[in-house]
């Protein structure tokens, strides 16, 4: 009977590495129209590396670096980490003790007193903030992938890096699996425009649509609108994608490295963080409920 076919169905999902937190998931995975991909740590591995960085003031690079990293400990980011690594490989040792008033804003960057500096780390949303206080001692970094620099130039700017992150393997196969079923795949990111194009590249342009610079808050009215348009899932690493994972009509978190946080909040975890289980358990749930009509 019915209770037995989605019992198999939810037991045949776990073993794959997607845990659902209801039988009725299996429902609503059946007849998914939108898959909505955050792109750090979902589509990508979130695992940056810096491939350069500029300082666009006369300060040192190992000051700098000191001011980065130091702030930068003190944050989960995954660019964060990258950011320290990077230090480290050029024997700079943060010091998180001498960081005051530290902040995080979400999808937008930090922000850390050291040294007497106010110092901004983050995107073009951070860049706004630090030039928007209009005090000469504001510094401000920004991190983004493949771009010029030149674009992000502001009067607080004094350096910039450049990280790169890479597709995790099996994302293109599952957007293209996704294709066939019939389901549009789109990605919401905080990231830079061009950081979301060059992911869609990786991907063959098969992406239905890209949202960039995005708020956490924003990406969760994007997934509200998604929805009037039909069930939709929200794929998410955790970090900052709470809001947007509980609007969802099945928020799923990536369970290795999404945060606890996501865990709460998501209706499924992905165990695995193997996305081309996504296809797979919405593939599983048409048989299954087709199964029971
Ligand atoms: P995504 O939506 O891709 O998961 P986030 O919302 O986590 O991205 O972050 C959006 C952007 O904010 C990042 O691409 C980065 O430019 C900036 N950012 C966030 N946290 C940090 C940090 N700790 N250091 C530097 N930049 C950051
Ligand atoms: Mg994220």
């Amino acid at each position: 009977s019915t209770p037995v076919a989605i019992f198999c169905a939810l037991t045949k999902a776990a073993i794959s590495g997607l845990l659902l937190k209801g039988g009725d998931y299996i429902e609503t995975l059946s007849g998914i129209k939108t898959v909505a991909f955050d792109k750090t740590g979902t589509i990508t591995r979130g695992e940056f590396t810096v491939t350069d960085f500029s300082v666009v003031d006369d300060i040192s690079i190992e000051t700098l670096l000191y001011w980065v990293s130091s702030i930068e400990s003190k944050s989960s980011h995954p660019m964060a980490a990258a950011l320290v690594e990077y230090g480290m490989s050029r024997s700079v040792r943060p010091i998180p003790e001498n960081v005051e008033n530290f902040d995080n804003f979400a999808g937008e960057g930090v922000f850390g007193r050291i040294d007497g500096k106010d110092i901004y780390i983050g995107n073009r949303r951070i860049g706004a903030r630090a030039d928007s206080k209009r005090v000469d001692c504001h510094l401000q970094f920004q991190s983004h992938e493949i771009s010029s620099p030149k674009q992000y130039c502001g009067p607080t700017l004094v350096g910039v890096f450049s990280l790169v992150d890479t597709c995790r393997s099996g994302a293109l196969e599952a957007i293209e699996q996704l294709k066939l079923l019939g389901v549009r795949s789109v990605l919401l990111t905080g990231d830079s425009t061009q950081a979301a194009m060059y992911v869609h590249s990786q991907l063959n342009h098969l992406l239905d649509i890209v949202h960039a610079e995005l708020l956490p808050v924003e990406k969760a009215v994007i997934i509200e609108n998604w929805k009037k348009d039909g069930l939709t899932a929200m794929i998410g690493d955790g970090i900052n994608d709470a809001p947007a994972l509980a609007t969802a009509d099945i928020g799923i978190s990536m369970g290795i490295s999404g945060s606890a946080l996501a865990n709460e909040t998501g209706n499924a975890i992905l165990m695995s963080n193997d996305i081309q289980k996504i296809p797979e358990a919405i593939r599983l749930a048409r048989k299954t409920t087709r199964k029971l009509i």
